[in-house]
């Protein structure tokens, strides 16, 4: 056999344990390549912003990565972080070290899907692999063809339940060897922000599963699950689970060690349950591929919307006339992380009380949130603007109810702001005359 050089590229499996593509790369060539690309132009949709991410989607981002540079540096790798898109670095690496095997996870996302397509037809000579490892099943495991995905969840749910869940792979403790390479990383990565909610890299993410299970808290999920803030009232799996620094067949096989250890009750399988969810929206995205950025979503019409630019930077800054929904918000600008049930109140807020087209709502999570996952953000954002997989459609959030169950004090209002706005959502009105007080004003003057 002559020497092969190979090429592994890093995408939102930022991880060596569970890691089917790595792991074959690692079996089949004799050098490895290991790139991760930032990915900063981005020329599918303007809405789409990667170059724009918040400074702690950023910071988990850059932790993630430093994390898998020590873990490959102790088995003799390097990892080569390139703010440039991977269609500019892996033509210049093909080249210089004549790579003859390119490997990655499969992902969702047109874009990242596309420009892969575009790369194995550029270089037809070289063999490109691209395998399941963000989600439970793969795609030849589902028990009915992509094309045919259930357009509900609960159908979907019946239908992958009696499934086996395959257990996750071992941790990779052995790699070929990188061909000599001088390389810098990227300056516009080195971020640092105050007190960090989490700590991105798989080494944290195993930790903080494990002391998610040793302290039990796995018991109670179903009753704290919709809680808005602290740590404690779910499993905050979430920021690992996106960059792939945690496999979610590893969060099951410890769920599923849990409930034989210590027990098996309602909270472990709600927990199962929502790993579902995010199992759905991923298939979900790979069915519907561009159809998940449109303004018509998977149906055939799009909600009437306009738009107006001052509700917009009120919502995304926290001051509407909704205290929860200004809470949740401030909470996000803040930490770069949202409750689920926070994030549901602001996106019918948005939808239905501001009247704005989802999709700008969705882009400011992509910009905002550590644990900003294509599918599960766009998909959700879907369901409550009603273009979603959501058989009921149109759900609409009683916003003061919603505060009476979930923050019947206000305690959580008062910590984050929420009760600080203006008194008016739009200063001008539909002719872009002042509204109310200030018209008065004109008039006394
Ligand atoms: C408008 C909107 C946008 C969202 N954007 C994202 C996103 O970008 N990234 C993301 O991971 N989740 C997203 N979610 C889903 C959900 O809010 C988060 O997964 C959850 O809040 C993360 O916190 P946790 O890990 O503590 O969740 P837990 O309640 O502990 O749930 C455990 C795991 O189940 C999965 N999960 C739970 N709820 C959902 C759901 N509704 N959809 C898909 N998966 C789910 C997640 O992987 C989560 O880590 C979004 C939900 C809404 C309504």
């Amino acid at each position: 056999m002559p020497h092969q050089v190979g090429l592994f590229l890093f995408k939102n499996d930022l991880r060596l344990h569970d890691n089917p593509a790595l792991a074959k790369a690692a079996a089949e060539v004799d050098e490895l390549i290991c790139v991760y690309c930032l990915e900063a132009k981005h020329p599918v949709s303007s809405l789409r912003a990667p170059s724009n991410l918040s400074s702690h989607r950023l910071h988990f981002l850059q932790q993630s990565l430093t994390d898998l540079r020590t873990s490959l540096l102790t088995l003799g790798q390097q990892l080569l972080v390139s703010s440039e898109s991977h269609l500019d670095v892996i033509p210049q690496l093909i080249t210089q070290h004549n790579v003859a095997k390119i490997y990655c996870s499969q992902n969702v996302g047109d874009y990242e899907n596309q420009s892969w397509g575009k790369l194995s037809k550029r270089y037809p000579m070289i063999d490109f692999y691209c395998i399941a490892s963000h989600t439970l099943f793969s795609e030849s495991e589902l028990p009915f063809k992509l094309a045919d995905l259930p357009d509900s969840f609960s159908k979907f749910r019946k239908a992958v339940e009696p499934l086996t869940i395959k257990p996750p792979l071992p941790e990779i403790t052995s790699l070929p060897p990188s061909p000599k390479i001088e390389w810098e990383w990227p300056k516009n990565l080195v971020t640092s922000i105050n007190r960090p909610l989490f700590h991105g890299g798989e080494n944290q993410g195993l930790a903080h599963m494990e002391t998610y299970f040793e302290r039990q808290l796995a018991s109670n999920y179903k009753e704290t699950r919709n809680g808005l803030d602290g740590l404690d009232y779910s499993t905050k799996f979430s920021p690992w689970l996106a960059n792939g620094s945690l496999s979610a067949r590893r969060i099951i096989h410890r769920l599923r060690r849990y409930e034989t250890q210590i027990e098996a009750n309602d909270s472990t399988y709600w927990i199962y349950f929502e790993l579902l969810w995010r199992e759905y929206y991923q298939w979900y995205a790979h069915r519907y591929g561009k159809k998940i950025f449109s303004p018509s979503g998977i149906k055939t019409s799009k909600p009437a919307t306009s738009f107006y630019p001052e509700r917009f930077k009120k919502w995304c800054s926290g001051n509407t006339p909704y205290p929860i929904v200004n809470a949740c918000m401030k909470q996000l600008n803040s930490t770069g992380y949202m409750s689920n049930r926070g994030r549901q109140l602001v996106a019918s807020c948005f939808v239905h009380e501001l009247s704005l087209d989802w999709r700008y709502g969705a882009a400011y999570m992509e910009q905002q949130l550590i644990d900003y996952d294509i599918a599960s953000n766009w998909g959700n954002w879907q369901y409550l603007a009603g273009v979603g997989a959501d058989p009921r459609g149109h759900r609409r959030f009683d916003l003061a109810k919603q505060t009476k169950i979930y923050d019947p004090k206000q305690d959580f209002i008062k910590r984050w702001g929420g009760d600080l706005h203006d008194s008016a959502l739009d200063s001008v009105d539909a002719a872009d005359w002042p509204v109310s007080g200030t018209q008065q004003h004109l008039q006394e003057n």
